[in-house]
């Protein structure tokens, strides 16, 4: 049979149009056209349509978007199996994935995905099945529901009620989807209370905490030391906290608790025992009075009979009772004096025990875990700090730095401005490193006007560009000693630990590199 030419086929599809009483519409035109032209029936690509959808999804997450951006580039190719394949991974369903089963996860806005024909796709909303899937689904919402739970408090009976339903409904195998898209709906809701009540509980947990400090300064006034602590730490209750800061917090805390009780109880003692001791000398002062102005009104008593008597036998027994008199008067001294001193043995003792109170305050004051002048940790402070870190390293595997700076020509600045501003210096240092650095970091002092930092979660490089800005910052801002500005620079060593690394091998590795710095000119950051 000879071809029929484009125009006998126009003809033929009008006639057989006519004949089967179908609409001259474009789809019945083209469906009869490739009847008879002998052609298979495609139908046409409704690119439109399909970019609409396209246009419509959500695009919330980096998943979403290569998704869409594929399925767009799909349409555009008038591919079906793109477009296919991009709306089930925008889904989250692998194209391999079963299309049946027995429970689905109804997601209402989603087009329901069938393999032919794939105009429907457009079409109806309906149910995605992916039974495995789903049970997996749920698991990993119970599994992080679980791990969330820690942080919502445990104050709350009805939202722990929920969250057991919930996670009991999660884990049972015939609970539907839909029960559980309810379930979900239901908790989100009450979790953001939840929430907001653990943030606003832990806003007023640190403004209280402030506060508790704040009086306790004002009780230790006249401590210089208890000054800079309570310093310190109202300085590190100030948001955003972190675990670490807390634990600095509890660390201050607990010094200047200890310290506190430690001096008050030893002065509430020595006091009491002066007290005594005064009651005692007054008394024995009234007693020794007492016998005193008695022996006194005798022997004038004595006098005036003497005065009056006319024979010897007169006086006899006034001058027995005058003797007699002296001897409970000499007795009575002799009495006195022993007690009195006895009493200025005591005072002695007590005056050593004070002393000896004072040297244990002292010694008390050195195991403090902070320095008074800096408030940064001293080094039994730095080694606990640098034990918990590398502990933190070998469980978690992540990578911990340490810097050791020391300040570049202080001794010419005490030399020239004074021992006080060199303080002030070490105290600006400090300072600036707290604000510059992450609150996850630590500042110890390790000697004189030397410092070490633990930068926690930071790779050796990351650790010199942290000290490099540091370094930066301190060139900015200077601070004046009377009316001169004084800038301080400082060399420093960077060193990552390494996996059989202990602690001060790595900080020895820092100071070598801090050294190497000097060398070099000073000013400046060398990784180990
Ligand atoms: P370099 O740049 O090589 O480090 O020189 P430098 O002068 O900084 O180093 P050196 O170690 O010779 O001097 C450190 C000085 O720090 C000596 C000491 O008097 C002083 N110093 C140590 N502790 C304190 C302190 O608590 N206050 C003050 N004001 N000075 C201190
Ligand atoms: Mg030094
Ligand atoms: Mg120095």
């Amino acid at each position: 049979m000879a071809e029929k030419t484009p125009f006998e086929i126009a003809r033929e599809t009008l006639k057989q149009l006519t004949l089967r009483k179908l609409a001259p519409t474009p789809l019945n035109y083209q469906k009869i056209y490739s009847e008879v032209a002998q052609l298979p029936f495609e139908p046409p690509f409704p690119a439109e349509r399909l970019r609409e959808i396209a246009l419509a999804l959500p695009t919330k997450t980096p998943g979403q978007q290569k998704q869409r951006g594929l399925l767009e580039s799909a349409i555009n190719q008038l591919n079906w199996g793109g477009v296919k394949t991009a709306l089930m991974a925008y889904g989250g369903f692998s194209p391999a994935a079963p299309e049946s089963g027995k429970t689905g996860l109804l997601l209402s806005d989603t087009p329901k995905l069938l393999p032919s024909p794939p105009i429907e796709i457009a079409l109806a909303p309906a149910v995605i099945t992916a039974p495995a899937l789903t049970a997996d689904f749920f698991g990993q919402i119970a599994r992080m529901i679980e791990f969330a739970l820690p942080a919502l408090g445990s104050d709350d009976d009805r939202f722990l009620e929920q969250t057991q339903a919930l996670l009991k409904s999660l884990r049972d195998p015939s609970t539907d989807a839909i029960t559980v898209k309810q379930m979900l709906a239901q908790y989100s809701h009450r979790l953001s209370f939840a929430a907001e009540d653990q943030a606003e509980i832990k806003t007023v947990l640190l403004k209280l905490l402030y506060l508790l400090v704040e009086n306790i300064s004002h009780l230790g006034i006249d401590d210089s030391w208890l000054t800079g602590q309570t310093e310190a730490l109202m300085a590190a209750c100030v948001p955003p906290l972190t675990l670490r800061r807390l634990d600095d917090v509890e660390q201050k805390l607990k010094d200047v608790i200890f310290q506190q009780t430690e001096a008050k109880s030893r002065a509430v003692q020595a006091q009491e025992e002066m007290r005594q001791m005064l009651a005692t000398f007054i008394e024995r002062l009234a007693a020794m009075n007492e016998s005193t102005s008695g022996f006194h009104e005798q022997l004038e008593a004595g006098a005036r009979l003497i005065d009056q008597a006319k024979t010897l036998a007169d006086i006899a027994p006034v001058l027995k009772d005058i003797v007699g008199a002296t001897r409970t008067m000499a007795r009575d001294s002799q009495v006195a004096r022993d007690e009195l001193q006895s009493m200025k043995k005591h005072a002695e003792a007590t005056e050593a025990e004070i002393t000896k109170l004072h040297r244990e305050l002292d010694r008390v004051s050195a195991q403090a875990r902070h320095d008074p002048l800096t408030g940064a940790l001293n080094r039994q402070g730095l080694e606990e700090a640098v034990n918990r870190e590398v502990s933190k390293v070998k469980r978690q595997d992540t990578p911990l730095c340490m810097a050791l700076l020391d300040i570049d020509n202080f001794k010419k600045l005490n030399d020239t401005l004074g021992h006080a501003t060199g303080d002030i210096a070490l105290a600006h240092l400090a300072g600036v490193t707290r604000e510059v650095m992450r609150p996850q970091d630590t500042l110890a002092r390790y000697g004189g006007e030397e410092f070490v930092i633990l930068l926690p979660d930071t790779p050796l490089d990351k650790g010199i560009e942290a000290m490099t800005r540091l370094q930066r910052e301190l060139t900015k801002r200077f601070f004046m000693a009377g009316t001169e500005k004084v800038l301080i620079t400082f060399s420093a060593g960077v060193a990552q630990l390494g996996p059989d690394e202990t602690g001060p091998q790595a900080i020895k590795r820092a100071d070598q590199a801090m050294y190497l710095a000097k060398r070099a000119g000073k000013n400046r950051v060398l990784g180990a």
